[in-house]
């Protein structure tokens, strides 16, 4: 957005009524022909017009705006306390979309634990067309650092992935914004239930919608959210002109979706507060990350920025027994399903190093954290005591099973 100075963006209204209201009726008009309760699915891709350039209504043509996602960028915006939403057709076109509105020769400072397949984007695409990203594991620290004259952007995610550290949005954009530079925050892993990062100074929230706001694991979608019109005008003419749109149903879906939203991350919450708290307390656990528990390192950054101080769904921990002991444990949960992604209902369990975070080399990997025997799990909205039980049972056959073998067999056991 080189052309345009940042200005401080104009504050949305504030919302009258509370989340789950939100949740349920922002975007959700009843049907002003038939009284339909819930908005009808639009297929159309066009939309009559009377007379040469006057459409009937407000649409001419799907990829440009359409019923069922204009609804959904609505609610979006209400419950992320924007002015504006626009959705995409998943959070990387989101990431891309953002990432192309910068003028050639724009520079970006990013944290260094983004997901893997914005690294992708930023190490890989986005230097094609001239802009440049810098890295750094301590962004609240050393940010004045990297700003360049040339820099433009500074990207946050909080949590991060899969170690759950935290960054102080406030902190990071109180200096960015002294040098007029964006700050977009990644806000997939808290959802706006739990994390709204506009309120705590970023100009722009992005979401994989694919995961909680969405969160039944059945459509791949993406949103950012935001209050300043020069942005509205700057994303939504990319939206149109690169047309990374979700389809009418995909639209439909999360829409529906998100209206349970606030259910389902309290349950997560309360599910992955009993998982942590459980696999703090097991011998058979090195160590666990969890911004819900209070010997998280950022757990004052926690009580600040998150809602009631809760954790979220996310979790990660070290299992004793190295690599094997961590894929053992994946492979004998029963309720956990062995599987990347997260935020659905379902409760999933995977082992980063060699699946999501497999791309990373090594030696960068363990820099921040992601050893061979770390764990990361998506609590789903099943019974704590169920889940609870199920990974406690896990442990005993990941760690100690295979010790009581081993001594049998007359291997050294480790
Ligand atoms: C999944 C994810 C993305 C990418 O979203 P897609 O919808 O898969 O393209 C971006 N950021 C985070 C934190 C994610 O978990």
């Amino acid at each position: 957005m080189a052309d345009h100075p940042i200005e401080t963006p104009p504050r949305a209204p504030s919302p009258v009524h509370r989340f789950g209201t939100l949740a349920v009726h922002a975007g959700s008009p009843h049907d002003p022909t038939t009284g339909a309760v819930i908005e009808s699915i639009s297929l159309s891709t066009t939309f009559a017009q009377t007379a040469v350039g006057k459409p009937v209504g407000q649409y001419e043509y799907s990829r440009s705006s359409n019923p069922n996602r204009d609804n959904f960028e609505k609610a979006v915006a209400a419950l992320e306390h924007a002015k504006y939403a626009l959705a995409f057709a998943s959070g990387s076109a989101t990431t891309a979309t953002i990432l192309q509105s910068l003028a050639s020769g724009s520079h970006v400072i990013s944290v260094s634990d983004v997901y893997g397949g914005t690294h992708r984007y930023f190490t890989q695409v986005a230097k094609a067309h001239g802009v440049k990203v810098t890295f750094t594991p301590e962004i609240e620290v050393d940010i004045s650092e990297h700003i360049t004259p040339e820099t433009k952007l500074v990207w946050i995610e909080t949590p991060s992935n899969p170690t759950l550290r935290l960054v102080d949005i406030r902190a990071v954009a109180s200096q960015a914004h002294q040098h007029g530079i964006m700050v977009v925050v990644d806000n997939t892993f808290l959802s706006p239930y739990v994390q709204n990062p506009l309120d705590h100074g970023a100009d722009i929230v992005v979401h994989s919608v694919t995961k909680y706001i969405n969160g039944h694991s059945d459509v791949v979608m993406g949103v950012a959210a935001f209050n300043s019109d020069a942005m509205k005008e700057r994303l939504g003419f990319l939206q149109n002109a690169i047309g990374a749109i979700p389809s009418s149903f995909d639209s439909w879906l999360a829409h529906r979706g998100l209206k349970t939203l606030h259910l389902r991350a309290r349950e997560a919450t309360t599910n992955a507060t009993s998982v942590a708290k459980a696999l703090e307390g097991s011998p058979h656990v090195i160590s666990v990350n969890y911004p819900g528990l209070a010997s998280h390192p950022h757990r004052a950054i926690a009580i600040k920025q998150h809602r009631n101080g809760m954790g979220g769904g996310m979790l990660s921990f070290r299992i004793k027994g190295g690599y094997e002991a961590a894929q053992r444990f994946c492979q004998t949960t029963t309720l956990f399903t062995l599987a990347e992604s997260l935020g659905g209902v379902e409760s999933l369990v995977e082992v980063p190093s060699a699946m999501t975070h497999a791309g990373i080399p090594k030696e960068q990997r363990e820099a921040v954290g992601v050893f061979d025997d770390l764990v990361r799990i998506s609590c789903g909205v099943e019974d704590a005591e169920d889940l609870k039980a199920d990974v406690l049972q896990a442990l005993e056959k990941a760690v100690v099973f295979p010790k009581i073998s081993n001594g049998l067999n007359g291997h050294a056991s480790n």
